[in-house]
């Protein structure tokens, strides 16, 4: 069994202080909402820690985008943050299931993009900087899982990613 609120806690942590350690411009804050009462559940923690980890960093990279694009503007405050939330949720057949949502305020999937994202080897990012193959890894593991990925995105405003698994086997 996986205690995915340590898991969201080790992977914010590892993938913030990699960035950082990466690159000296990076501008980014983190949040984790994490709900106690969540049960442990019944999955390998490498597999839901690399999709954590994929959304995590597509996150941080969007915000930090966001922050290079607002820092030129020289207008408004930007605080770029990326919150990783827990909670309990219920799927329509009232069982009970972990709900665990990634969100950013980075610059937002365009509405012509948002069905190919979870393509294998689409990516937006500058040669080096992405594969293109994060979400469409995710998506079929939380899949297998018998969990569901599901997208909401405002271009501009920020995306949400939220990754939803049964909690019994
Ligand atoms: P990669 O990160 O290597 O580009 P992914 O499969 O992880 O590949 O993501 C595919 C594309 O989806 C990204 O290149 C980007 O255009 C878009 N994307 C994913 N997550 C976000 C996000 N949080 N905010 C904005 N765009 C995103
Ligand atoms: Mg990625």
């Amino acid at each position: 069994l996986t205690d995915i609120n340590a898991l969201a806690d080790e992977y914010i942590r590892l993938s913030y202080h990699g960035l950082r350690a990466k690159d000296k411009s990076f501008n980014a804050d983190f949040k984790l909402n994490l709900d106690p009462e969540l049960p442990k559940i019944p999955v390998i923690p490498q597999d839901i820690g690399r999709v954590l980890l994929n959304l995590i960093n597509n996150a941080f990279y969007a915000v930090n985008e966001k922050a290079k694009e607002k820092a030129k503007e020289a207008q408004e405050a930007f605080q770029p943050v990326v919150t990783v939330t827990t909670s309990v949720s219920q799927n329509k057949s009232g069982l009970s299931e972990a709900l665990i949502v990634v969100q950013d305020n980075g610059h937002g999937i365009p509405d012509h993009i948002k069905d190919k994202i979870f393509q294998p080897f689409f990516t937006t990012k500058p040669t080096g900087a992405g594969t293109g193959l994060g979400l469409s890894l995710s998506y079929d593991i939380v899949n297998a899982h018998g969990g569901e990925l599901k997208i909401e995105s405002e271009p501009g405003e920020g995306s949400s990613f939220s990754i939803f698994l049964p909690i019994q086997e």
